[in-house]
């Protein structure tokens, strides 16, 4: 495979069909980092036409489960042989620190073993009594068909996983395309696949841009299941392609995600320094290009100064730079793009009067070239009236905004069109759950903040989507239920004298 044979299609490696191709830049220094294939229209009309055949006439849909569970299993095997080079490529690619890009293996990994046990313990049907000693009648399961995967650029193998582990043990076949900033790791994992022994057509690549690559996969008649990560605008585009043929969709979008901090959670100095701690890790991990990024800090009126000028002052040190140089904590934005959008809110914010107390512009020295960084910016007495904290930002932006009582949290924190995630800081037990009851959001950290679980669906309420990946739903996501009733002593029925 050379570097602009990207797409796979039946088991072979192509360039695009019309020979065109995409320079992959460092987000670090805008450098190129590889030239992949841009698809188009034709390159993604034979990926599906490949998936259409292994599924309806190849084996894999039939496959035992036992052997489905172990091909993903020598998969997660492969993953972690391949731990640095993948973790590394991740980190260029994507911009993120070496570190994350392993814990992103590990995670992947994790998703891979996971639905291998899964599938086990889920691969029976289930009885149904009819209320007659003359019926048997079962529940079972059955692949959907044809899946189309679409994925975003901010966790590229990570969101690859949590839908093609999934896909896999259910039997499906699938073709998946990479958010076009970030495709590597994905061509690199549809190589462990076939590594792995799974059979040619059932996983298929198309790397290139959403339109025309993933707006074909959406509204294709021949794709039985559209499974998409991204964003609002670009997943209600998907919904609408897909509605024609009435595929199943699954939407993941994103998060205005509200980290709600008690004035109790700080009142030792160990608390008060976890939950700064925490806010930091909530909003800048990754430098805020997280879908459940806490960008919305939700403190108690009275801690508010305290807390701000503290969070403000370890902002302020978050070492920027490279993500595989020794000692970075935060990495550069993933594109030119990111990074005018970020500086375009920030600036939006300052103007509808939220007074900057950290960050607020690009670092500036010699180590930051060309790259994309942009330093972690804390912006104080926001409300809901200002754009920066109804959107999303998706790039090193904290907004805060304070509160008296404890309605009044719930509130603010319910107060958006999403509904990914929020926190909840308080040292009294009670109240933290009762807060947590209250918020309408599909995933509550209670005094901690981003850690999933790939046991725990996850996904969100309002437009943070439908459906949820992870967990026996995320499995669920790629099958259909079939009930199969059988008469064990037919009868006429004489509904019809005649
Ligand atoms: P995006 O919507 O721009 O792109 C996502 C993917 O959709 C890409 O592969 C893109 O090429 C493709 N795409 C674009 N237009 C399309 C169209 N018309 N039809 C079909 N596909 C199309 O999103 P992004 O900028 O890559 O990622 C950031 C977004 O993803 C954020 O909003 C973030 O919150 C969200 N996200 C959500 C989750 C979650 O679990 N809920 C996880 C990660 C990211």
């Amino acid at each position: 495979m050379s570097d602009q044979q990207t797409i796979h299609v039946g088991g072979e490696w192509r360039a695009a069909a019309t020979g065109a191709t995409r320079e992959i830049l460092d987000p670090a220094d805008a450098t190129t980092l590889a030239v992949v294939a841009e698809g188009g229209t034709e390159d993604t009309d034979a990926a599906i036409a490949a998936a259409r055949t292994a599924f309806d006439h190849g084996a894999w849909p039939r496959t035992p489960v036992a052997e489905r569970a172990a091909l993903l299993r020598r998969v997660a095997d492969l993953l972690q042989r391949d731990r640095e080079s993948l973790g590394l490529l991740e980190s260029r690619d994507a911009g993120k620190t070496l570190e994350e890009g392993r814990v992103d293996v590990d995670c992947v990994t994790d998703a891979f073993r996971y639905f291998a046990d899964l599938v086990m313990n889920e691969s029976g049907g289930r009885v149904v009594d009819a209320g007659s000693p003359d019926v048997h009648s079962v529940v079972v399961h059955e692949p959907v068909g044809v899946c189309a995967l679409i994925t975003p650029w901010n966790y590229p193998l990570l969101q690859a996983s949590w839908k093609i582990a999934p896909a896999l043990a259910a039997g499906n076949t699938f073709v998946i395309k990479p958010s076009e900033i970030t495709p590597l790791t994905t061509v690199a994992l549809v190589r462990l696949l076939a590594e792995a022994g799974l059979p040619d057509g059932v996983a298929n690549l198309v790397t290139g841009p959403g339109d025309p690559v993933g707006a074909r996969m959406s509204e294709h008649p021949g794709v039985d299941l559209v499974s998409f990560t991204g964003g609002l605008v670009s997943g209600t585009k998907v919904m609408r392609a897909a509605a024609d043929s009435v595929k199943k969709v699954a939407l993941e979008l994103g998060g205005k995600n509200p980290n709600v901090v008690f004035a109790d959670a700080c009142a030792t100095d160990e608390g008060f320094d976890t939950a700064v701690d925490q806010a930091l890790n909530a909003a800048f991990i990754h430098s805020g290009q997280v879908c459940s990024a806490g960008s919305r800090l939700i403190v108690e009126e009275s801690l508010r100064e305290r807390f701000v000028a503290e969070l403000a002052r370890r902002a302020e040190k978050i070492r920027l730079g490279r993500g595989t140089d020794k000692g970075v904590e935060c990495g550069p934005l993933v594109s030119a793009q990111q990074l005018a959008r970020t500086e375009e809110y920030v600036a939006s914010a300052l103007a509808e009067g939220a007074v900057l107390r950290a960050g607020g512009e690009r670092p500036t020295g010699p180590a930051y070239g060309e790259g994309y960084f942009y330093r972690p910016t804390v912006l104080d007495h926001c409300h809901r009236g200002m754009r920066v904290v109804r959107e999303e930002v998706f790039g090193p932006v904290l907004t805060v905004e304070t509160f008296r009582t404890e309605d009044e949290a719930v509130a603010l924190a319910n107060d958006t069109e999403y509904g990914l995630a929020g926190g909840v800081w308080s040292a009294d037990a009670g109240r933290a759950r009762r807060v947590a009851g209250r918020l309408r959001h599909g995933t509550v950290w209670i005094n901690d903040f981003h850690p999933y679980l790939p046991q725990a669906e996850w996904g969100g309420f309002g437009k943070s989507g439908i459906g949820r990946e992870l967990g026996p739903a995320g499995l669920a996501e790629y099958r259909e239920s079939k009930h199969v009733y059988q008469n064990l002593a037919p009868r006429p029925v004489r509904w019809f004298a005649g």
